[in-house]
């Protein structure tokens, strides 16, 4: 028998699949949805359904929207682009309010170890935005580890042949880390000393 009766097991196996949740947090979540009045279940669950009907990438940087085209893509200078691994890396970027230009968003890095190459990543659509014109300049904020670096070392060796400067964020983020747990002051300052490279 098991210990958990069955909608109570499956919700509390649904929230395990969650990262940072365990056993004991899932049953925690679990006995909390139960308490939950019949409306506060239904605007959790529409909230779950909503961001999978209504959250697409962004046809221009491959962001996160609602519409086709972003806020950012259609309102700010898309004449600097700042190149980052994943959607929650605009995040970190943009609380720093410092950055006014575009990002390109490539999800992923190139890793051949895991079977990741060039092919794989938004690296095609990248050079077709630089080769449209008007993009002066090309920032790699991919994170500060080996993939990161390697990524943004092949990227500047195919962009730079088309004339646009290409930088990378200035050093002061530990190596290996991620930009997303990286201080405020920190990655701004790594982003305002950017090198080219
Ligand atoms: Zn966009």
């Amino acid at each position: 028998m098991e210990v958990f009766i069955e909608p109570i097991g499956r919700l509390m196996n649904e929230f395990s699949k969650l990262p940072g949740v365990g056993k004991k947090t899932a049953q925690r979540y679990a006995y909390r949805v139960i308490n939950m009045s019949e409306t506060e279940a239904h605007a959790f669950a529409d909230a779950i359904i909503g961001v999978k009907k209504r959250v697409h990438f962004c046809k221009i940087c491959g962001n996160f929207t609602e519409g086709d085209v972003c806020d950012i893509c259609r309102l700010r200078d898309s004449g600097t682009i700042c190149v980052v691994k994943e959607p929650k890396d605009v995040i970190a970027l943009e609380k720093l309010h410092e950055f006014k230009g575009v990002y390109h968003v490539l999800h992923g890095v190139i890793d051949p170890m895991n079977g990741v190459t060039p092919n794989d990543i938004r690296i095609r659509e990248l050079l077709a935005r630089v080769q449209e014109g008007n993009v002066q300049e090309v920032i790699m904020a991919t994170n500060p580890d080996v993939e990161g670096e390697a990524t943004a070392m092949y990227i500047a060796k195919i962009l730079k042949p088309l004339g646009v400067k290409v930088t990378r964020l200035a050093r002061g983020i530990a190596i290996g880390s991620e930009l997303e747990y990286t201080d405020d002051v920190t990655l701004a300052r790594a982003l305002i000393e950017r090198k080219e490279i």
